[in-house]
């Protein structure tokens, strides 16, 4: 496989990743599925919505286009995204019709100080809202920026896979974009040379772009979206508020301002 495609982050490259696990004989599975496994080979297709919930549409198109299915893990506190605003809901509707999974992307950082009775109880409450209003099971629950000690603990979950607890996740290898940096080998040789027959892939949305582009303007990219859904949201909706600029323009970013 070119390096090319290796070294890129964009929607063409997480296509031949797929394409890489479907010609390697892996078979894409849930969370619910570890321990169930009919083929050899596995993949566990693990995304954490951290800010791009919105953006989320030409993933699902690419997963789409191959039938592969994976398990979307979505933040109930984001402060990028709501997951219940009519926008946020028509997504995970669609992630659902697609036949994806939903996890829990639980705020690590929540957890500050907390035992683990207190984790216990807010992951099964947050669970409970993603059930009841998307009408769906949750399996999982993965955090996001977990302390050490949650990490320590191991916590298990009455009816929920903890993604970094090590005895449930046994026996799947993980490897994540985290940062865009693969630390281990990078998924195509993975896929290609079944170098890990049980594979947890953990996928962050906001780096696979339709164009390549370097990590500063993914964020960018993610936030700029986002604020103007937010815009395009009002304004649909509030006469006070047509045919009024609302975005300066900023494609510079606010980096570059400073
Ligand atoms: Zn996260």
């Amino acid at each position: 496989m070119s390096d090319s495609l290796k070294a890129a982050f964009d929607l063409k490259s997480y296509e031949a990743v797929l394409r890489a696990g479907l010609d390697g004989g892996y078979q894409f599975v849930s969370f619910g599925d570890i321990g169930k496994e009919r083929a050899d080979r596995s993949c566990l297709l693990r995304h954490d919505v951290d800010s791009e919930l919105l953006g989320c549409g030409g993933m699902l198109d690419v997963e789409k286009s191959l039938g592969i299915k994976a398990t979307y893990f979505l933040m109930t506190r984001s402060t990028a995204y709501n997951p219940f605003s009519v926008e946020g809901t028509a997504m995970v509707a669609r992630m659902l019709r697609d036949g994806h999974s939903i996890g829990l992307h639980f705020m690590g950082e929540r957890c500050e100080g907390k035992n683990a009775d207190f984790v216990i109880e807010e992951v099964q409450r947050e669970t409970r809202w993603l059930e009841s209003e998307f009408g769906t099971r949750i399996e999982a629950v993965s955090f996001h920026q977990p302390t050490q000690a949650i990490l320590d603990a191991q916590i298990a979950f009455p009816g929920l896979v903890n993604t970094y607890n090590a005895a449930q996740m046994s026996p799947y290898f993980y490897v994540s974009d985290t940062n865009m940096n693969w630390r281990h080998d990078h998924p195509l040789d993975i896929f290609e040379r079944a170098i890990h027959p049980r594979l947890q892939l953990l996928i962050h949305p906001m780096w696979w772009t339709p164009q390549p582009l370097d990590m500063l303007d993914k964020w960018r990219k993610v936030l700029r979206d986002n604020r103007q859904a937010v815009v395009d949201h009002w304004q649909s909706r509030e006469r006070t508020l047509a045919n009024v600029k609302l975005i300066a323009d900023d494609t510079a970013g606010p980096g570059q301002r400073a």
